[in-house]
Parts: C-alpha cells; sequence; structure tokens
C-alpha cells in the first residue's frame, strides 16, 4: 500500500489517502506531522491542441512527442486530457490519430488520455463562428468520414465538437450518441431552433462557450442566449482571462452553476517563454509577457490559448469568480462527470489521480502529481 499526505481540498482538514494497484483504498483523518500541501484529484482538460512546443494538429507529430506533451502535462498537474484535432485535411487528421494511438502503447499514458477531441471540421463556415479553422475543409457532418478517423483512433474519439446549423446534425449527432461519442455544440452560428434539436439528438456540452463568435449578436436572439437557456447543455469556459471578459465569465458560472467547466484549450505556445513564433495555422503571433496570445500583425486577435488550467483557476479566485473548491472541481470531477469517466473521482475504488498542491498569494503551484498510482511529477523543493 502507497501512501499521500495533505489537506483535503474542501475543508483543508489533514487527510491520508491510501492507494494501491492504481486505486484508492482509503481516505482518512490524519493526525501526524503537519503539512502545508492541499490534496485534490488530478486535472481533467477536455481541450488540448498542444503544450510545451508540440502541437497535435502540426505536420511532423510523433508518437515520441504525444507522450513527452502528456509528461509535460504531468508536470501541470493534468492526470487525464483530451488531445484535440482541429479541423484539417482528413489524411492529416488520421495522421495524428495514428501518432497518438501509437503513444497509447505505453500503458500509462494510455491511461492520461481520456480520449481525443474532434473538433471539426463540422463546423460553422461563417467569418467568426469558424475561428481560426481553415473554411476550405469545413463541411456537413459525414457519418461514414467520422467513422474512418474513429477506426483509426480505434475507438478513442470520445467527443466532438460541431455546429448543428447544417441540417444533417440531428441524424449525426443521434449516431454519434448511439456509439458513445459526446457531442459538444461550438463554432456555430446555428438558429435557436437548430439547438434545440440538437439537444434533443443529444448533444450534451457548448465548446468554449462565448468564444469563436460574430463580434456583434442580435441583442435578443442569438446562440449565446439560446445555449445559456438549454438546461440539458454544460458549458466548457476558457477563463484564462483574455478569451471572456470577468463580468461574462461571472454570468456564465451563475447560469450555468454545477454545469460548467474549464478547458485550457492550450496550444504549442503554453510553456514557452513570451516572444514572437510562426504559427501552423498562418502568420507570426505573439506571446506578451502578460500570458495574451495574438496575431502579431493584428493583436487585439487572440491566436489561441498559452495557458493552463493552473493558470484559469488562478484567473477565477484572484478575481472572486468563484472559490478555489469550486474552481478545481471545474477541472476535474466536472469534465470528468460529464464525459462520464466513471474510474476518476476522489473517493475509496477511483483512480488514484491525484495532485499535491500549494495555494499562496493568487498562484498555484504543483508539488506532486500522482497517476494511477504513480508518482509522475515531484518538485524538487518538496521536503516530505
Ligand atoms: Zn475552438
Amino acid at each position: 500500500m502507497e501512501s499521500v499526505v495533505g489537506k483535503h481540498y474542501k475543508d483543508k482538514s489533514p487527510i491520508l489517502i491510501e492507494f494501491m494497484d492504481g486505486y484508492i483504498q482509503k481516505i482518512s483523518p490524519f493526525s501526524g506531522k503537519a503539512t502545508s500541501g492541499i490534496l485534490g484529484p488530478g486535472f481533467v482538460d477536455l481541450q488540448v491542441n498542444g503544450f510545451n512546443g508540440f502541437d497535435f494538429n502540426e505536420e511532423g507529430l510523433s508518437p515520441a512527442k504525444v507522450v513527452k506533451l502528456t509528461k509535460d502535462l504531468w508536470k501541470e498537474g493534468v492526470t487525464t486530457y483530451f488531445p484535440t484535432l482541429i479541423t484539417n485535411d482528413k489524411e492529416k487528421i488520421h495522421t495524428s490519430i495514428k501518432c497518438i494511438v501509437k503513444a497509447c502503447e505505453d500503458s500509462l499514458i494510455e491511461d492520461s488520455i481520456g480520449g481525443i477531441h474532434l473538433e471539426g471540421p463540422f463546423l460553422s463556415k461563417k467569418d467568426g463562428p469558424r475561428g481560426a479553422h481553415p473554411k476550405n475543409y469545413i463541411q456537413a457532418p459525414n457519418w461514414e468520414l467520422f467513422c474512418q478517423w474513429q477506426d483509426t483512433a480505434q475507438g478513442r474519439i470520445k467527443l466532438i465538437t460541431i455546429s448543428p446549423e447544417w441540417s444533417e446534425s440531428s441524424k449525426f449527432i443521434e449516431k454519434c450518441v448511439a456509439s458513445g461519442v459526446k457531442v459538444a455544440i461550438g463554432h456555430t452560428a446555428a438558429t435557436g431552433e437548430q439547438i434545440t434539436e440538437a439537444v434533443k439528438a443529444g448533444a450534451s456540452m457548448s465548446t468554449h462557450l462565448g468564444n469563436a463568435t460574430h463580434l456583434s449578436l442580435p441583442r435578443h436572439s442569438n446562440y449565446i442566449w439560446d445555449q445559456l437557456a438549454n438546461e440539458r447543455l454544460w458549458c466548457s469556459l476558457i477563463a484564462d482571462g483574455f478569451h471572456l471578459p470577468e463580468s461574462i465569465l461571472k454570468v456564465f458560472l451563475k447560469v450555468k452553476k454545477g454545469q460548467s467547466l474549464l478547458v485550457s484549450d492550450s496550444t504549442k505556445f503554453a510553456g514557452l517563454p513570451p516572444g514572437v513564433y510562426n504559427s501552423h495555422i498562418g502568420g507570426e503571433i505573439e506571446l506578451t509577457k502578460g500570458g495574451r496570445l495574438q496575431m502579431r500583425n493584428a493583436p487585439k486577435m487572440l491566436a489561441g490559448s498559452a495557458k493552463t488550467l493552473r493558470w484559469c483557476i488562478e484567473h477565477l479566485v484572484r478575481n472572486e469568480l468563484t472559490s478555489l473548491e469550486n474552481s478545481l472541481e471545474m477541472c476535474t470531477l466536472k469534465p470528468a462527470e460529464v464525459m462520464e469517466l466513471g474510474t476518476l473521482g476522489f473517493e475509496r475504488n477511483k483512480k488514484a489521480d491525484l495532485i499535491l498542491f500549494e495555494y499562496s498569494n493568487g498562484n498555484l503551484k504543483i508539488l506532486k502529481t500522482i497517476k494511477s498510482g504513480k508518482v509522475v511529477y515531484e518538485d524538487q523543493q518538496l521536503d516530505n
């Protein structure tokens, strides 16, 4: 039996977590030497395009890069994540999937990849909703094409973001859901009716609500209100401080109380130092000292996210938008709940996917990451 000691993330009482064969056996009060670290479940990120120099959508991806990326995410406290493949050439998507599948030959990597998130190509072609997705590959939902990718993925595609503005949407969503794939609405210019139909067909989440939209929307009838008003839709939010202003985050969190979760939507630039870089989505981009990733020639336009979930928690807590406990759950238990990842949780018989961290002066520092009962990251300064 192995164990870890820390303060419970909810009430900060000292606890001892014992685990064996990768699963939590017991969580009990601890009366020994006090420890400063807080213990919580490991982060679950449903949207990771890349991190620390590597991107799943880039040419030259290799299984070794997928492994490296996974290990780098462990250092950030991420124990489960969904590599996110965006709209691209059909064969390039196959190639990326193959690299991910090959990397999964290592059981700890396989354990860390909750599934593939396919964000595209069945999205809106309209400028604004489309975001940075290349227009020439965007198309109507195509079940046969999806099945070809799913075959290559050996069933690993577990989440797909689509826009329900295509007439083929409802049937496609029904087939996805019947095959065990969750469907999210995103990059959309759908009408209220189309959103309602999509939810009836089984769509269960809004992807990064409030982003990838037109700059101006009709004040009453628009797809943000329609998604917010639908009680059956969860919403994922990019709370990095750049994608959504605090007032919107506050409103979304209130309306979607208990049904919100955080995603990083991180790109390969997350984890890199500030500077000017070339991006595979076209053109030069700049990562500012403050952490904003923007187009170099049009600095008002974001070029994706350069932050991980750790930073998003800091942003929410620092701005008093929610508590540390809540924001932590929005990065851990909530995404696990919406994806029905039944083996994850912070209780007996759930996977020993744990983080020990410090939170002080608005900074969250990972001290230790445990994945399936194995210590996969330990901060050098940690003395206990
Ligand atoms: Zn997106």
